[in-house]
């Protein structure tokens, strides 16, 4: 029976409400006659398999995929897809790298004091790094723009004024 405070792992059922892993507002509880659950909150529809403690979402392709510990949602990921270190050192690496370049060369071969433009290769580090983040932040929204969307969404429509 789901209660206020959850101390023991409970097991994840039909029965149960659940925090919803997309918005983190709302609750998701069963639907009836369906093999599904839905969040009262942003409306995501989830399916359940209840052997491997999943839900579904299959409302974008590559279906994101949640598990349920115990206690709570793991990270969500893509079905058939896992985020490795590989591709963490790899946007690490993209960001850092031509940011480090150009800052080495910079610090290097320093314009002339003078100069009235001699910020400019500072200013250009920084514009460096700040394209190449919002590049690999983009691209994660991208990759799990569901929860982002749903949430702006869901914001809205609780919002009196339109
Ligand atoms: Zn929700």
């Amino acid at each position: 029976m789901p209660s206020s405070k959850k101390i023991l792992a409970t097991s994840f059922d039909y029965q149960g409400v659940y925090p919803c892993p997309v918005c983190h507002v709302g609750k998701i509880t069963s639907m009836p006659l369906m093999e599904a659950m839905a969040c009262e909150f942003c409306q995501q529809i989830f399916t359940i398999n209840l052997e491997q403690q999943q839900i579904k979402m299959p409302s974008r392709q590559p279906a994101l995929i949640w598990h349920w510990n115990g206690f709570s949602w793991t990270e969500a990921h893509l079905e058939g897809m896992e985020f490795g270190w590989g591709y963490m050192l790899a946007s690490g690496a993209f960001i850092f790298i031509p940011t480090a370049l150009i800052g080495i060369i910079a610090y290097n071969f320093p314009p002339h004091p003078d100069n009235p433009v001699s910020w400019i290769p500072y200013i250009w580090a920084i514009l460096t790094f700040l394209s190449h983040l919002s590049i690999i932040i983009w691209l994660f929204i991208e990759i799990y723009q569901i929860p982002v969307r749903a949430y702006l969404r869901a914001m809205r429509q609780r919002l009196p004024i339109r």
